[in-house]
């Protein structure tokens, strides 16, 4: 089949850990290159957002990134994006339309991407389906006034769940959230992201570490990854230490306001010299910095899905994360790690603490881990789950087969 994938402000190509550079990026990549590898023809749409990026950029066999002149080329908030969305449609209206490959479906990955896919198939028939990565509405209710996104967004991630072919939650919590939302239940397929478990695997090296007892955090440095939490639970658990991977490069940590935040909290917590904040690393250097890891700590306010806690289940790491969101799937509390009560210091403290006292307890859980994120969480599975929908859809819409 031929797939598009659109993905309007994470490029598969785009180096992540940076505030709007994360898991979408990274699922979008790893998908693309599991549908190409069995034998699909996968093009990504991404905005351009350099003067010097070609219009075509080969990410792997069978995968072609293309750049889509949709407002400035130059790096936007993603909250800004959403004038330049109807643009990004008709573009990609023009390309199908008019250029040599047409797509059998169309995969849009988050809500603005879902509506430049709208604007497309209003007058190109093609099945949409939208993966949201991130709802609005949960959103909302975790931060309030500090959420920056388009306040039409929650109105139009509803619309566009009705009018979309097929919605993906990718776990049980989102599902629940898609059908309040107003999503109808016979068109939201269950399918998880996955992990590549050749890439994260228990073997090889290790990032430089102490004695001390490593507590790692992984992920953009955004607020609600909720690091804060972890730096708060650290009194209650003396001598360990907690290193966090991610957001800028380490030479630009000082610039930013989020580490200038966990820094000051560290300082006032007494646990300043038990901090480390990394910066963003690139993916090759990640499963060495999991290995030197003793427990994952996953406390995020709200979780849609969470790559991390694969990640590091498949380096033999166990999780100790926030009972939320995609961690109550991919976390089995007392096999795999801990589910602990959300925002709750207290309760992260006195888990981790004990966690970190056992060591017979987290090679068990260790063990697990590998095992549950390399038999439940693969990548060829999500892809092998999506096709089967893929080619449902498809031969309902007639002129995109064979058009
Ligand atoms: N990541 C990375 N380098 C970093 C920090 C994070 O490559 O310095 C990757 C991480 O491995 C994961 C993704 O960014 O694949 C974060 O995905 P997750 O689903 O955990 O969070 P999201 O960004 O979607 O909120």
């Amino acid at each position: 089949m031929r797939i598009a994938m659109i993905s309007e402000h994470a490029s598969p190509l785009a180096p992540l850990g940076s505030v709007d550079a994360g898991g979408q990026n990274q699922h979008v990549s790893e998908l693309a290159g599991a549908l190409a590898e069995d034998g699909h023809e996968v093009r990504v749409y991404t905005r351009r957002d350099s003067p010097d990026l070609p219009g075509e950029v080969p990410l792997r066999d069978g995968v072609m990134v293309e750049h889509v002149p949709a407002g400035p080329a130059a790096p936007l908030p993603k909250d800004e994006l959403l004038p330049y969305m109807g643009i990004f449609g008709e573009w990609l209206l023009g390309r199908w339309r008019d250029g040599p490959w047409t797509p059998d479906v169309v995969h849009a990955h988050f809500w603005m991407s879902g509506l430049a896919a709208l604007t497309a198939r209003s007058r190109f028939p093609v099945p949409v389906v939208v993966t949201y990565h991130a709802l609005g509405v949960v959103k909302r209710r975790h931060q309030g006034a500090a959420d920056t996104s388009p306040r039409q967004r929650i109105g139009y991630e509803r619309v566009l769940g009705r009018q979309a072919d097929a919605v993906i939650a990718q776990c049980s919590d989102e599902l629940d959230e898609l059908v309040n939302l107003g999503v109808p239940r016979e068109r939201i397929a269950l399918i998880p992201s996955g992990v590549d478990a050749d890439h994260f695997n228990p073997r090889g090296p290790v990032a430089p570490r102490t004695a001390a007892p490593r507590i790692l955090c992984v992920g953009r440095l955004v607020e609600r990854k909720g690091y804060a939490d972890v730096i708060r639970a650290l009194p209650g658990i003396p001598g360990a230490e907690c290193v966090v991977v991610g957001g800028p490069p380490a030479d630009e940590l000082d610039a930013d306001p989020v580490a200038a935040k966990l820094r000051t909290l560290a300082g006032a917590t007494g646990v300043a010299d038990r901090l480390t904040l990394v910066g963003g690393v690139r993916r090759q250097e990640l499963p060495a910095w999991y290995r030197s890891a003793d427990v994952l700590a996953c406390p995020a306010w709200y979780e849609p899905f969470g790559l991390t806690p694969l990640e590091a289940m498949a380096c033999g790491v166990p999780v100790v994360a926030y009972g939320l969101g995609g961690f109550t799937d991919t976390v089995v509390d007392g096999v795999t790690g801990h589910l602990v009560p959300p925002r709750d210091p207290h309760a992260l403290a006195t888990t981790l603490r004990r966690l970190l006292r056992e060591p017979s307890r987290r090679m068990a859980y260790a063990t697990a881990a590998v095992d549950r994120a390399r038999s439940c969480y693969s990548w060829r599975r999500t892809a092998e789950q999506l096709t089967r929908l893929y080619a449902r859809l498809a031969a309902r819409t007639p002129q995109a087969v064979g058009a």
